[in-house]
């Protein structure tokens, strides 16, 4: 015998109906509460997801059940009630049960515009979401009239072939069968699931009383919100529009009315002020009991207040820091809710300016989002010329097949880069996120000629230098013009919100910075400490790289000792000033760790001007080049290996290290140094470093008489170092876990060239994600755990870290802090993301 399942159908939104957002979505579940608000809402009934879905299957419940829910022949509106307000769902449909006979009444009542308009907008909008007709068919007349009815009437007809539905039920049997297909379609199953909810979500629609808008006294819609969206101040912002519907008064801002007095026009304030008065409390309601700040849409009808819902204010990143610390401040949610409904990526957009969402954007080229924020500029094909603009204060982007070290100052020069190739640890990536510059990587389809100095995209259209381009680095787009921009927005509740961060998170978040500034910068974002120096960014001004060149071109060790000599003190200088900088904090300092033919000229111009500046000729630069060219430099003499077999230049940085620490010392607390060696594969390469390092430091202490400590420590960059890590441990005090490289070699994977098939694979299913963004937790975790474990077992006060880009993923944060590390270290720029993912992961 078939079982006989019954369920309601729909349900008449009461003060105590039983309402499920699980069931009837968040739509239905809110107007419920504003009900029990007491607010004035029109009267709803809600169906199911279940009566949605049957409606799609060709299961149509009673129309005139519902219909006659709502007494006498009212007009009514549908709209979706999906069970997360961000999954979307069909447009809403308003008026229906229009018809021709409706209309002769209303033009006798309420006069022709008014009717018209009415009319018109409920065959539109049933003649396009519902019949499927193009919506140019219908031109909007400045009045509406019933000439214009009668056309767009004859329009349906003739491309349906068929009348104008009259019948109300009929009417709204196509409305709610062509919205419960719409929610089953595969393009909007997409989109749902790219907003994050599962494919087989379902939809619930809300029937409801048409509030009309459109009558003899005053009549209108409008929108009411309590804040500025854009930052979050406490505001009343909206539009109030007189003989409109819907959100007539957003579309048409010309006409419409502030809500307060304002001294650019007339206001509801002064129109309407018994109405406005109770809008505001109203909005204060809702603000405490929907525990967030809503819009409310609102309707008045011949002089009557309806409210037809309240919504969440759609806010910039920046709005929702105040918007919660403000809600936390009031006590209507706790500072622990309030740190959790921050999306710690959220937060980008606060600390970059970013593209006026609101702004028509035509883009150029599509490519890897590297570094967030956004910035305009003229394009240029070289970091010499985007030093010569920065010097004339011209903004500027820069274009490049990719970068190399050599680049650094021109990056630091321009207002966003932009790479051809390179995947999101690729060179520009990295040192973008680190300058907080705008960055797109791997933006295969154009081609960047420097010679040129043009970029053509796929369709063989020629951008020159000095042609106006926009940046999107939280995107990954490259826009035509200089598009509309929104600043940067720390405030102080963007500062409260991450102190409150701060005291619930229970793992360090330090900074990876390179430079004097790049400490300073890192002091205002917050940050522990630093994780990583990468000492050779130090290399890369004009007076250093000289010096760097001569000791890579030294013949004899005397030589070599010569060069070195000469950028001695201007490294001793930096790390003295770090080191005052940090005061106090905890600052590790790798050792010199690229392969050294990066500091050596690329192209022929260069090779001739070394050639002067060294007074040799070309043929033996270019010698020198070739000798030092590797076939994998990545894999070839670099970090460590670098450290024994040109054993000066880690002589000269740990001098220069312990020198600024005495140095910086005097007068305060005794600075202790951290120095880290990069690269490590066999323990006997830290037994070698250890034993200089520790000879130089008793040299230093005996020459300048003075008292130092510091801390030995290995970045665990490559597979054996992870397995081989208890061994490691036993020679120093700390191990900071590379995951850049460490990802690369976990997976034999070049950091530098997955920008070229990583969509593809991530696309495929392959990667879930880039496991150069967000830790790989399987594999490369798994050697993390194992590096942890063993370490920690053959010393348990092990310091435990990670230093690699992921130490900025809140994914990543989760992980270290769940396998026990002590601290995260990322780019200045990510510190505030990092304190908040932390303190997430903590909660
Ligand atoms: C790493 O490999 O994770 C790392 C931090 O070093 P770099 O990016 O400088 O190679
Ligand atoms: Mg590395």
């Amino acid at each position: 015998m078939q079982k006989l399942v019954t369920f309601k159908e729909f349900t008449t939104i009461t003060r105590s109906a039983s309402i499920d957002t699980r069931q009837h979505g968040w739509r239905a579940g809110r107007l419920q509460t504003l009900i029990q608000l007491d607010l004035p809402v029109p009267r709803t009934v809600a169906l199911s997801f279940e009566t949605v879905h049957g409606i799609a299957a060709g299961r149509m419940p009673d129309v005139e059940r519902i219909l006659s829910a709502f007494g006498g022949a009212p007009l009514v509106s549908v709209r979706p009630s999906s069970q997360e307000a961000r999954w979307g769902g069909p447009g809403a449909v308003l008026n229906i049960g229009m018809n021709d006979a409706r209309y002769e009444d209303m033009v006798t009542t309420l006069g022709e515009a008014a009717a018209s308009a009415l009319y018109l907008r409920f065959i539109q909008t049933y003649a396009v979401q519902v019949s499927h007709l193009d919506d140019d068919l219908f031109d909007s007349p400045d009045t509406p009239s019933r000439t214009a009815v009668e056309t767009a009437l004859r329009e349906y007809e003739i491309e349906t072939e068929d009348y104008f539905p009259q019948n109300p039920a009929e009417q709204l049997v196509g409305v709610l069968r062509s919205m419960a297909r719409a929610w089953e379609s595969t393009s909007a199953r997409l989109l749902r699931q790219a907003r994050g909810a599962p494919a087989e979500a379902g939809l619930g629609l809300v029937v409801q009383e048409m509030a009309l808008g459109v009558g003899a006294d005053e009549s209108g819609s409008g929108v009411m919100q309590f804040i500025d969206p854009v930052t979050g101040q406490s505001q009343i912002t909206g539009r109030y529009l007189g003989q409109s519907q819907g959100r007539d008064a957003l579309v048409d801002r010309e006409r419409a009315l502030y809500l307060t007095r304002d001294p650019r026009g007339p206001s509801l304030e002064e129109l309407c002020p018994d109405i406005f008065d109770r809008l505001v409390q109203y909005g204060e309601r809702c603000r405490t009991t929907l525990r967030d700040e809503a819009q409310v849409e609102f309707t008045i009808h011949e002089g009557d207040l309806a409210i037809l819902d309240a919504i969440p204010v759609i806010r910039s990143a920046q709005a929702a820091v105040r918007v919660v610390v403000g809600l936390a401040e009031d006590n209507i949610i706790s500072r622990h809710e309030a740190l959790s409904r921050i999306p710690p990526r959220a937060l980008n957009e606060v600390l970059h300016p970013r593209i006026d969402p609101e702004t028509p954007r035509t883009r150029i080229v599509q490519g890897i989002a590297a570094s967030p924020g956004a910035a305009a500029g003229k394009l240029v094909f070289s970091s010499t010329t985007a030093q010569a603009m920065a010097a004339q204060d011209e903004a500027c982007i820069l274009a490049k097949r990719e970068t190399t070290p050599e680049d650094v100052r021109g990056m630091h020069a321009a207002r966003g880069i932009l790479t051809e190739r390179g995947g999101t640890t690729s060179h520009a990536a990295v040192i973008a996120r680190g300058l907080g510059v705008p960055c797109v990587v791997g933006a295969s389809s154009v081609t960047i000629d420097r010679r040129s100095r043009t970029m053509t995209t796929a369709d063989g259209t020629i951008y020159k230098e000095g042609e106006i381009v926009t940046l999107d680095g939280t995107a990954g787009e490259v826009l035509k013009g200089a598009v509309a921009m929104v600043a940067a927005g720390r405030d102080d509740a963007f500062e409260s919100f991450l102190g409150w961060a701060d005291e619930v998170r229970d793992i360090d978040v330090r900074v990876n910075a390179d430079t004097p500034e790049d400490a300073a910068l890192a002091r205002r974002f917050g940050a522990d400490g630093i994780g990583l120096c990468r000492t050779e960014h130090m290399f890369f001004a004009e007076d250093r790289l000289t010096a760097m060149r001569e000791m890579i071109f030294a013949d004899l060790p005397e030589d070599r000792a010569d060069a070195l000599a000469q950028l001695l003190p201007m490294q001793r200088a930096d790390f003295t000033q770090i080191f005052r900088i940090m005061a106090g904090k905890p600052v590790c300092i790798r050792l010199f760790d690229p392969p050294l033919h990066e500091f050596l000229p690329h192209d022929r111009q260069g090779i001739i001007e070394l050639a002067e500046a060294l007074n040799r000729p070309v043929s033996d630069v270019q010698r020198r080049i070739d000798a030092l060219t590797e076939f994998n430099p990545m894999l070839g003499l670099r970090g460590v290996r670098l450290g024994l077999t040109l054993p000066e230049i880690y002589d000269m940085q740990a001098r220069a290290i312990f020198e600024a620490a005495l140095d910086a010392s005097e007068g305060g607390a005794p600075v202790v140094p951290e120095i880290m060696i990069p690269l490590v594969s066999a323990c006997r390469e830290v037994e070698i470093v250890k034993a200089r390092v520790e000879a130089i430091s008793a040299a230093v202490q005996t020459e300048r008489r003075g008292k130092l400590t510091y801390r030995l420590g290995v970045m665990v960059e490559t597979p054996r170092a992870a397995l081989k890590a208890g061994e490691i441990a036993a020679h120093c005090e700390f191990l900071s876990f590379g995951t850049n490289d460490l990802t690369q070699m976990t997976y034999g994977l070049s950091r530098d060239d997955a920008g070229r098939f990583m969509g593809a694979y991530v696309r495929q299913g392959v990667f879930s994600e880039d496991p150069f963004l967000s830790l790989d937790t399987d594999g490369v975790g798994e050697l993390l755990q194992i590096g942890a474990a063993r370490g920690r077992a053959a010393r348990p006060d092990l310091t435990l870290s990670i230093c690699g880009e992921h130490g900025g993923n809140s994914e990543s944060i989760a992980f270290c802090r769940g396998e026990g590390f002590d601290y995260v270290s990322c780019s200045p720029y990510r510190v505030p993301l990092a304190r908040l993912a932390a303190a997430q992961s903590a909660l």
